[in-house]
């Protein structure tokens, strides 16, 4: 259906003739509209750049008309229907003989060459995945293009902002953390991500692949020397690779075991033993009915946070599936490790902290025996939580971020793809400014007039 076109006499209407209505709708500067036409759902629109006079670009004479070839491109939906533009492009040709330059083809600042989307349409594909965390399939196929053709405009796009130098300022805490990017298959094993997070920003600064000290290592190389020397504070899980890996570009900072993570090597020990004295006891793994399992997550939960039926329940439990007072003990030992955090005062942690691991040691269960070498080994870095205040809480928050990518992404193959979409949405990346509509028919202010 042909829904607009121009004057009869060949000449198009523009914005000159007072009526240029279709430019108007098109925003796209330099272009007028020639023809406009509804096709199988999608709207088409034949534009043309309205320069008259081009200069050739070898000798600067004027150029002659020479051909037209209609070139397809994406832009963005028109009125909830996907556009397609058509661009009569016009081929130019030098009229001086000895001229090298011969012919060439215009070319415009709102598409990006060779590319199948317009710039604005790939620069809100890049927002829609980077900002909002959607998957590039379903770009794809709104706006009518292919997967890579969406990837390639969040790449273009997205690349300049991640690797803008004022997206990181110096960074005084830093966090590390691993997280998995590709689950496990028939081909290789889970693979592991560091994250590194700016701790007071709550931002993402990098994300590298693997989770071994030479990959933090590598990366704590590539950096900025002045940078790293700004960091104070280092925060970690208790994985002994990290705490390897930040010699020697890091090992001027405090570094600080992550409560959230120290508390889980306790709840750990727990499950543990609780599974072994399952197996022992019932020889089966928990059931519903089993007295263990039904107090699992009772088990977990911090003392102080169970009401009197809650403390009631984890007693019977305990009485009827404990024989040996075994998962009693983990539970104590649990208990011992999350009183350090109970205080603000930092020589009081240190006598509990010490209170704890002695209590592990003396204990005949090997796990909690475990349990109290492992916090002997981090001691140090325990402690230095109440001195400095400093915990991974921002990112295990950011986690969630990068997990939501990972969802919608339904699986990466590549990493630096991976990596990309979690530092545009996690990054703490500057979009380019977009106007933000004034609210129409919205409560108007109340008059006495
Ligand atoms: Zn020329």
């Amino acid at each position: 259906m042909r829904l607009f076109e121009g004057c009869d006499d060949g000449r198009p209407l523009t914005m000159d003739d007072g009526i240029g209505l279709a430019e108007a709708l098109l925003g796209l500067p330099g272009f007028r509209v020639l023809a406009v036409s509804e096709t199988r759902g999608e709207v088409v629109v034949e534009i043309e750049t309205t320069v008259e006079v081009v200069g050739c670009r070898g000798c600067g004479t004027r150029a002659v008309a020479h051909e037209r070839m209609p070139v397809e491109i994406r832009d963005l939906p028109c009125f909830g229907r996907p556009a397609r533009l058509v661009w009569r492009k016009r081929r130019w040709r030098c009229v001086d003989a000895d001229c090298d330059a011969k012919t060439w083809t215009e070319t415009s600042p709102q598409f990006s060459a060779r590319a199948l989307l317009t710039l604005r349409a790939g620069v809100e594909a890049c927002r829609q995945v980077g900002e909002n965390a959607r998957p590039v399939a379903e770009l794809a196929d709104e706006l009518g293009v292919c997967w890579w053709t969406v990837m390639a405009a969040v790449i273009e796009h997205g690349t300049p902002l991640v690797d803008d130098p004022d997206r990181v300022g110096p960074v005084a805490k830093l966090g590390i953390d691993e997280t998995s990017w590709l689950r496990a298959n028939r081909a290789h094993a889970t693979l592991y991500a560091t994250g590194l997070v700016d701790l007071d920003a709550s931002i993402l600064i990098d994300m590298v692949e693997g989770n071994s000290a030479a990959d933090l290592r590598r990366w704590c190389a590539s950096q900025d020397r002045a940078w790293l020397d700004g960091i104070s504070v280092v925060t970690t899980d208790l994985a002994e690779s990290y705490r390897a890996g930040l010699d020697p570009h890091l090992a001027h900072a405090t570094r600080v075991a992550d409560p959230f993570h120290v508390v889980r090597v306790g709840n750990r020990c727990i499950d543990k033993v609780r599974r072994r004295v399952q197996q022992e006891t019932l020889h089966h793994r928990g059931r519903k009915h089993d007295p263990l399992y039904r107090i699992r997550k009772l088990l977990l939960a911090g003392s102080e946070r169970l009401d009197e039926r809650g403390h009631q329940r984890l007693l019977l439990g305990l009485r009827v599936g404990d024989p040996n007072d075994e998962v009693v003990g983990a539970w104590l030992a649990k208990e011992s490790v999350r009183d350090v955090y109970l205080t603000d005062d930092p020589d009081e942690a240190e006598l509990l902290l010490d209170k704890a691991i002695v209590g592990c040691a003396e204990d005949d269960v090997e796990e909690i025996r475990s349990l109290g070498r492992t916090l002997a080994a981090w001691r140090t870095e325990i402690l230095e939580h109440h001195n400095t205040g400093a915990s991974n809480g921002p990112t295990e928050g950011l986690n969630l971020c990068v997990k939501k990518v990972k969802r919608c992404g339904h699986g990466f193959r590549r990493f630096q793809h991976y990596r990309l979409r979690v530092l545009l949405h996690a990054g703490g990346v500057t979009w380019p400014h977009r106007p933000v509509p004034p609210r129409i028919r919205t409560r108007a202010p109340y008059s006495v007039a």
